[in-house]
């Protein structure tokens, strides 16, 4: 770990917990954009990880995430330095949109260049300012608008020890994704720090199992990585690596009666929504093309011929896989009734 870490300038030192603005643009009215930076650092020296959310302007669940994680008191016990992130795009953040103003998807931009276009610049910062100081680093996301995705995390799981934390975050579906996509999660691979994409829920919304399954995974790797004690409440789910995943598309247009949810285990030829017209009449019927778990579904119900609406996940057991998102559920659905 760096004794002396520097951000925009500024010098942290052991034992410090600062806020800052990193300035990304000026605006039209002759303002400036900045994205708002928490640095904590523990007294004692440990490794050095970054939480990132909102990179997708729309969604919001890593927002709620990283504030409940920096409010959380086991960070005064830290080793080592967390950099929050909580709005990496802050400019999609203020349009409530997933992209930059120019219409890029600052996820498709990385590692950008300083001279290049607005997302370019903005993946530059990211990765200069923040990524290079990191061993670690967590990127939250949802599903796209009107999409929700099952609590997942997503890394390059051929790497022993990404795999290791992956596991550590405690949530039962693992997808291994080693995708060159000019994502922030490859760059920053490829610069050596080991990476984590959370996804979870819908864009424009907080959803609380997303948000607590979040919190709890953030602080599990955390401690996994020797920068937290060991946690005692520890939710045990099993964790499952998916073989591999694709999306169920609409097979008519029309208006949609879904019959699968999020978490459910589907049979090979198992109804997954009927599909009608708007007398009430079925069309057609969207069938599961092998047996596997949902893990993403389109929640607006109308459809146009072709639309993505589930997304399945094949895996050797899935009735085991249902049963430890079962008990995820049900687990964070008790923290939030009682
Ligand atoms: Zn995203």
């Amino acid at each position: 770990m760096r004794d002396v870490l520097e951000i925009n300038g500024k010098i942290i030192g052991l034992g410090e917990r600062v806020r800052l603005e990193l300035p990304v643009a000026r605006l039209y009215t002759d303002g400036e954009i900045g994205i708002p930076i928490e640095v904590i650092r523990g007294k004692r020296k440990g490794p050095t990880v970054f939480l990132s959310a909102a990179i997708h302007g729309d969604e919001l669940n890593g927002i709620e995430i990283i504030r409940q994680v920096i409010q959380s008191k086991a960070l005064t016990r830290l080793k080592g330095t967390v950099i929050a992130v909580p709005i990496v795009n802050v400019h999609g953040v203020l349009n409530h949109s997933r992209y930059l103003p120019d219409r890029r998807d600052l996820n498709r931009s990385f590692p950008g260049s300083e001279k290049g276009s607005l997302a370019a610049r903005v993946a530059n910062l990211f990765l200069t300012e923040i990524v290079h100081k990191c061993d670690y680093g967590i990127d939250l996301h949802t599903g796209a608008i009107h999409r929700s995705n099952l609590p997942q995390i997503r890394a390059n799981l051929e790497d022993e020890e990404t795999f290791q934390l992956a596991k550590a975050f405690g949530v039962p579906v693992l997808l291994n994704s080693t995708l060159r996509d000019g994502s922030l999660r490859q760059s920053a691979s490829e610069e050596g720090a080991k990476i984590l994409l959370y996804e979870a829920g819908e864009a424009l919304r907080f959803d609380d199992i997303s948000v607590r399954a979040g919190v709890k995974g953030v602080l599990n790797v955390l401690s996994e990585l020797g920068m937290l004690p060991k946690r005692k409440s520890r939710l045990q789910t099993e964790p499952f690596v998916a073989k591999s995943s694709s999306w169920v598309r609409a097979t008519a247009s029309g208006i949609v009666n879904s019959k699968k949810q999020l978490g459910d285990h589907v049979k090979k030829g198992e109804v997954l929504a009927e599909i009608g017209n708007p007398f009430g009449d079925v069309i057609d019927v969207v069938k599961a093309k092998y047996a596997g778990i949902v893990i993403g579904k389109q929640n607006i119900p109308l459809v146009q011929e072709g639309d993505a609406m589930f997304h399945v996940a094949i895996f050797a057991d899935s009735e085991e896989v249902a049963e430890q998102i079962e008990i995820l559920t049900e687990h964070y659905t008790d923290e939030v009734t009682g």
